[in-house]
This record gives C-alpha cells, structure tokens and sequence, in this order.
C-alpha cells in the first residue's frame, strides 16, 4: 500500500525530507507519494506527516492563518504518525517557552529555543537513538532543546488524555532530551533530512512494517 506522506511546505527543507522519505519507503519494501502541504484541504488526505525546521514563529503563525494547524492536530488525534523536527517540534510541542509560537500540544513537552547558545549556533553530533542500532548524525542548527517534563496540560481535549501521552526520549546530548516519541509523533530537536540517513523518517513512519534488509 502506497503512503500518502504530506510535508508540510510552508519553510525548510521540503525536498530532502521528501527524499528521506522515498528512501526509507523503498528499503521497506513500501512505497511512498509525497505531497507539500502548503494549503489547507491537503492534510485530510495525508497517512503521515512531516513538520520540517525552520523558523517557528513565522511557521506556527503560517499554519494558524491558513486553517492547515487543525488539520494537523485532527491527523494527530486520528492516531496517525508525524514526524516533526527542530522548529517544527517547536511548533507541535506543549509549550515554546515564547509567547509568539502558538503551539499545536501534540507533544506533552516544554521546548527551550535556540537552548545551545551562539558558539554552538550549528554543529553535529553522534546520537544513540532508541531504536537504533548504530549512532545516528544528529546536525542541530539553532536547535531547542526538550524538557522532559511531560504532565498532561489542562487545556487538552479528554480524548487526548490518554496513557499514550507519556513522552518517551529517544535521544539525548549532554543529558538534555534532544528526540522524543509522544503516541503517533516522533520529535527532533536536529535535522535528520541533512544527513544521507533516513532511519528517523523510517522509525517514524516505517516502524510497525517489518524490514527487507
Ligand atoms: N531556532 C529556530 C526556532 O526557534 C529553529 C531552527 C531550526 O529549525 N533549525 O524556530
């Protein structure tokens, strides 16, 4: 069966998590069409999504102003599987700590911007990743950084407040969380597109089909 994988257009990166995507469908055995979603309407259709990096007060304000941020929270709610990295995370977590992201809550954490500082603006750095079986290049790029505080917020609708609201870290740096799963939505405070290898995309969306290798 075909994936119908929306990624969401509006900033970043669209191609390479496009190309990701295609590979990790294809050593899977699976096949993948992949559509931007820079409108509303798109995402109803989407088996899975993809939220890229960028910049997250320009992308939550973007989503919020062309109806595409409930959609995306519907797909959520439906169970469907997202991948949402460096401000795209940002933008589907609890809390931005930034009053000018108008965050999704689909990821029960407390995100802190920019939380590596100037000297390291940019870097790369090897990450055990549950799941994975050999370090994965994690490159961050003015990259957040997780509070794993988790709690389910108050304002969440009851049908979210489920046990698969515990947030699991996949990944951490220095002892901060840099990757999470929350039920359908894996989270990545680096950029996993930027890399030759597509294993995030495939544990995000691919995880449940077993491997041809
Ligand atoms: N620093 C950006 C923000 O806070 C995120 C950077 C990125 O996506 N690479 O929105």
């Amino acid at each position: 069966m075909t994936l119908t994988a929306g990624v969401v257009a509006v900033q970043g990166d669209v191609s390479e998590h496009a190309d990701a995507i295609e590979r990790a469908a294809e050593r899977r055995g699976r096949s993948a069409e992949v559509v931007e979603v820079r409108d509303s309407g798109v995402v109803p259709d989407c088996d899975a999504l993809l939220m890229p990096g960028g910049e997250s007060t320009t992308i939550s304000r973007l989503l919020h102003d062309d109806g595409i941020a409930a959609e995306i929270v519907d797909h959520v709610e439906g169970g469907k599987p997202m991948l949402a990295t460096c401000a795209g995370l940002i933008v589907a977590a609890r809390d931005a700590g930034d009053d000018r992201v108008e965050t999704l809550d689909l990821v029960d954490v407390t995100v802190e911007r920019n939380a590596f500082g100037r000297q390291k603006d940019s870097f790369e750095a090897p990450l055990d990743v549950d799941g994975l079986d050999d370090p994965f290049p994690g490159v961050f790029i003015r990259a957040p950084v997780i509070s794993e505080g988790g709690g389910v917020s108050e304002q969440r609708s009851a049908a979210r407040r489920t046990e698969s609201d515990d947030v699991a870290v996949l990944a951490e740096l220095d002892g901060r969380a840099v990757a999470v799963r929350d039920g359908p939505v894996v989270g990545t405070s680096f950029h996993p597109e930027l890399t030759d290898d597509d294993r995030i995309h495939e544990l995000a969306f691919f995880a449940e089909t077993p491997a041809t290798r």
